[in-house]
């Protein structure tokens, strides 16, 4: 065989797509020129497992280099997230006692009823009153609590109320719907962090502090 007819079959011979016929001619001829057998050795070189290990490690060493940082990022966001999260929680939802100057108690009678009303002057805060049943005098008190307002839920009070509906002036309805006669020793307690106020409930029947 010629040696270009040889060299012609050589890509395929390589890719083993040659019949065993061919095989046969294309051994003999390489192990008789040497020409062809380096042409042949070159050629193959060039074709097979080199290059190929060579492409594939460069695409798979970064895409593992990825895939780890990847992780990496997913698990750092995840962290962040729970800080974020936790701080805005804790932000929003723990109370705190405020201090009698950052609060404006007004008072207002309409109709029988005379109502308190606490707001903090921090328009961001809102408030609540408790009432605290378990006094060791037996005055009323309540405690205020304030809070830093949601701005996803804008349906919060911010003010905390706290009243009375007065059927005379000495004389007040209990939650039961009870009647009380007001006298003297009916305070009520106004815990604020700095100080406790005392109203005497009798004072509050014409709706002025
Ligand atoms: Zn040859």
């Amino acid at each position: 065989m010629k040696c270009e007819i040889i060299r012609d079959l050589l890509p395929s011979y390589i890719e083993g797509l040659t019949s065993e016929e061919s095989n046969q001619s294309i051994e003999d001829h390489l192990k008789t020129c040497p020409k062809c057998k380096k042409y042949f050795e070159e050629m193959q070189a060039s074709i097979t497992a080199p290059e190929i290990d060579a492409a594939s490690k460069a695409e798979i060493q970064p895409f593992k280099k990825l895939k780890k940082k990847t992780w990496r990022a997913i698990g750092v966001t995840v962290i962040i997230c729970a800080l974020v999260f936790g701080g805005v929680t804790y932000y929003y939802n723990h109370g705190w006692i405020p201090s009698s100057e950052d609060v404006n108690m007004t008072c207002e009678k309409v109709g029988d009823v005379v109502t308190l009303s606490f707001y903090n002057k921090d328009k961001n805060v809102t408030m609540t009153a408790y009432l605290d049943y378990s006094t060791k005098d037996g005055s009323e008190q309540i405690t205020l609590n304030a809070r830093h307002a949601n701005p996803f839920k804008k349906s919060m009070r911010q003010g905390a109320y706290y009243g009375y509906t007065f059927i005379d002036d000495s004389i007040v309805y209990n939650e039961d719907g009870s009647k009380r006669k007001l006298t003297d020793e009916d305070i009520l307690v106004i815990k604020y962090k700095d100080k406790d106020v005392k109203i005497k409930i009798k004072d509050l029947a014409d709706g002025k502090l």
